[in-house]
């Protein structure tokens, strides 16, 4: 497993991921998409997109506003509930999760070895007096405050006036868009049950304790699926969509072995679930929450419903009574997924001696498809014809064009970007004094760095097969044999 150090190197580097507001000093666990970011992770959403809405009968999509009305979170339960216990230092006021302290390194000031400081693991007593942590880890001096319930939404005030009356706050869930446009779904768009609603957006938590690079930030991106089923049918169609999202990940690269399933324990599960299961990735920093599947039961129907006076119930024509359905909720994190990619993608190889840096992503994730490389940058027709290649391809593919270094170093640069396909047009491709011209390229492939030479007029069809996976058949094809 590579440490989250190498990653957030590489991300910096080659133009993933920056942090927020960096020529500041950084904002606190904020991070920005760089050119490549922003392709990569548009890409985790399309393809969820795709295999969540429009390659189902049953499922439609929506984007609602970040900005609702504020009883929407007093009907929901986050006004009342959506808490993290906190305790502030008298002394330095740095703050922190009550339930998390025991987890932090503390600082000691030893009265057994004259005042002496020590940093002591979290959970650990002083070797020399036995002490346990009683006093801020932070600073080592200050009286700890009692227990405080902290709510983790952010606030804000919509208009110019900046009243009670006025409080708004940002989402802290897309679901909850989902639930309170349930009615105009179903009307709209003449939905039967069993069906679902999903919503890709931001929604922000004001973290107490965020890290892990953009594993746990406070603006964050959602894919949110909400299905609605008739009750009684709802445990069958969570294990349904349990199954479905574990197969999910792999489909895209994600090795098997990295994942996992995690039932949530009975004290642990939210006020409104029956059960909640959590599909685990192997992160860097051990295995951690790619996504939540739980049953919602039908908690958030009836809580709006109550407190917004309108029904929002569905008439079952079969037994001809109004029935309030139940939620399945698969809810996946974008930036996570697109972090769970990216760790799992990375290799480090000895190829004749070097070290090569490779991010083995899905072709239909990778930022960048194809490269168009010339072999000889001083040939006027060879650095023509991959120009003009290179433009066609874009129109279909994110491609680009790249000739300031030695063809080794060019293919080294796409490997670490994670570039399935690079295209090097050479002096047999335009021809010369000598040869007639082949018209020809190779591309070669990322992983097993193997070369076929395709006729330029049967470059698109070729991508076309090689993106969507069907490597073999043009190897087979080109006589090209692979392990
Ligand atoms: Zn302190
Ligand atoms: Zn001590």
């Amino acid at each position: 497993m590579v440490e989250m150090d190498k990653i957030v190197s590489l991300c910096k580097r080659r133009g993933f991921i920056f942090q927020s507001s960096e020529i500041y000093g950084g904002t606190g666990s904020c991070w920005d998409y760089g050119p490549l970011g922003v392709e990569l992770k548009n890409n985790v959403k399309r393809v969820w997109w795709r295999d969540s809405v429009q390659n189902r009968a049953d499922m439609v999509g929506l984007d609602s506003s970040i900005l609702m009305h504020p009883r929407v979170w007093k009907a929901s339960g986050h006004l009342d509930h959506f808490t993290d216990p906190m305790v502030d230092c008298r002394d330095c006021k740095k703050r922190f999760r009550s339930d998390k302290i025991e987890d932090d390194i503390w600082l000691h000031f030893c009265a057994a070895t004259k005042g002496n400081k020590f940093n002591i693991p979290g959970g650990e007593p002083c070797k020399h007096c036995g002490a346990k942590r009683t006093l801020c880890p932070a600073c080592g001096k200050g009286e700890l405050t009692e227990p405080r319930q902290f709510n983790l939404m952010f606030k804000t005030f919509m208009g110019p006036v900046e009243e009670d009356a006025a409080v708004a706050y940002l989402r802290p869930e897309t679901a909850q868009g989902i639930f309170v446009n349930f009615d105009n779904v179903l009307q709209s768009m003449r939905m039967k049950l069993p069906f679902g609603i999903a919503q890709i957006g931001k929604s922000f938590r004001n973290e107490i304790t965020p890290g892990n690079f953009t594993f746990r930030t406070r603006e964050f991106e959602q894919m949110e699926i909400e299905f609605f089923v008739v009750p009684g049918t709802d445990e069958e169609w969570h294990q349904r969509w349990l199954d479905e999202r574990f197969a999910w990940y792999p489909r895209y690269g994600i090795r098997k072995g990295n994942l996992r399933l995690r039932e949530h324990e009975p004290d642990e599960l939210a006020h409104y679930a029956k059960r909640t299961a959590d599909i685990e990735y192997l992160f860097p920093m051990g295995w951690s929450e790619l996504e939540g599947v739980a049953n919602r039961t039908d908690f958030d129907l009836k809580q709006h419903a109550e407190f917004s006076g309108k029904a929002l119930d569905y008439f079952d024509e079969e037994s001809k009574q109004k029935i309030v359905p139940y939620v399945i909720e698969p809810s996946a994190g974008a930036d996570r997924a697109t972090l769970a990619f990216l760790v799992d993608a990375y290799r480090e190889e000895q190829v004749k001696g070097e070290k090569r840096v490779v991010l083995n992503f899905h072709p239909e994730l990778a930022p960048i498809k194809i490269a168009v490389l010339p072999l000889l940058k001083k040939n006027a027709r060879i650095v023509e014809t991959a120009h003009k290649l290179c433009a066609d391809l874009r129109r279909r593919w994110r491609s680009v064009y790249d000739d300031t270094a030695s063809i080794g170093r060019l293919y080294r640069r796409q490997d670490e970007v994670g570039t399935p396909f690079c295209v090097t047009v050479d002096v047999q491709t335009v021809g010369d004094d000598q040869a007639a011209a082949d018209d020809k390229v190779t591309i070669r492939d990322r992983d097993q760095m193997q070369q076929v030479r395709v006729a330029l007029s049967a470059l698109p069809a070729v991508m076309e097969k090689l993106i969507a996976g069907e490597w073999a058949e043009i190897y087979r094809q080109h006589g090209v044999t692979r392990d």
